[in-house]
């Protein structure tokens, strides 16, 4: 009788030994490679701060098709012949002060006003990432967000997740769709962009690194974040919001905060004079453009 037999135990603990020492090797492989990918990225983009014109960047990134017997094609390179921008040279920010980049995504709506007035009554400048909103009373505000010298960032059309990452067509469609309201409504082409969730989460880590290529390709620019307001979670007060900005902000010498503009986040409306009158005096607001380095994420901040 096998089971049961002292064989059976002998070769279950040699199996379970070999189990133990095969897949950390394997798990550390795969996260190795992905590792040594989202470097290479955080290097092209690096690349691109010195270079003012847009690179040949026919397939992806630092990937070596040599070994490669069918070269892919990418056939929504093809698409939206018009989704284009000019790329700029990045610029160190050159201020005495530390830069806060304040940005508000999701919106606009029923709050955008309330934010624009506490900015224009600051003079301070920021920067918004925005969906589409279907509400009649809010078309108004995407040209207003322009018209006050902040800076319109796309931030998607539809924000579903399963949608907009299912694949990188996918993603384009739906940034079409957006790019091109504003455009329509603003007469300005916006160039810099936020990823849904950042560049880098668990709905697109499949093909982030094609989408981001791809992104790139077409000129635009993302900005992840590296203070964020907390304000995304459902239980957040004005104090906490304004604690959490100022804490991570105090010790940077360049802030990109994130904060939400909608319907459901009065207390980050609460928050904004409070931020803005504890930071003043030691730090500078800037809006950004796309000459502004990318704060981005990499793959260890994302398994933080
Ligand atoms: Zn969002």
């Amino acid at each position: 009788m096998y089971w049961g037999s002292v064989r059976f135990f002998k070769h279950l603990i040699l199996s379970t030994v070999a189990l133990m020492i095969l897949v950390p090797t394997v798990l550390a492989v795969v996260f190795g490679i992905q590792n040594h990918r989202n470097k290479q990225l955080v290097e092209e983009l690096k690349k691109y701060s010195s270079e003012s014109q847009l690179p040949k960047m026919e397939y992806l990134v630092g990937v070596d098709y040599s070994e490669v017997i069918t070269v892919p094609t990418f056939t929504y390179q093809e698409d939206y012949p018009d989704m284009y921008v000019e790329r700029s040279s990045f610029v160190a920010e050159n201020s005495e002060k530390p830069v806060v980049y304040l940005t508000f995504d999701d919106g606009p709506s029923a709050n955008t006003e309330k934010v624009l007035d506490i900015l224009k009554a600051n003079d301070i400048k920021a920067t918004f990432f925005v969906v589409n909103s279907n509400i009649e009373a809010h078309q108004y505000l995407y040209k207003r967000i322009v018209d006050e010298g902040h800076t319109l960032g796309i931030h998607t059309y539809s924000h579903q997740y399963k949608k907009i990452y299912n694949s990188v067509d996918d993603y384009l469609a739906d940034f079409n769709q957006i790019f091109n309201k504003v455009y329509e409504l603003t007469g300005v082409k916006p160039t810099v962009f936020r990823f849904p969730g950042g560049s880098i989460n668990v709905y697109n880590h499949q093909i982030y690194f094609e989408l981001i290529s791809e992104m790139l390709r077409r000129g635009f620019v993302y900005y992840d974040w590296n203070v964020s307001s907390g304000d995304a979670g459902q239980t957040f007060t004005s104090a906490a919001i304004h604690q959490a900005v100022v804490n991570g902000a105090i010790n940077k010498d360049k802030s990109v905060v994130l904060m939400h503009d909608s319907s459901t986040k009065a207390a980050t409306v609460g928050a904004l004079q409070s931020i803005i009158d504890s930071l003043k005096e030691t730090h500078e607001f800037r809006p950004i453009t796309n000459s502004v380095e990318p704060t981005v994420f990499t793959y260890e901040d994302n398994k933080r």
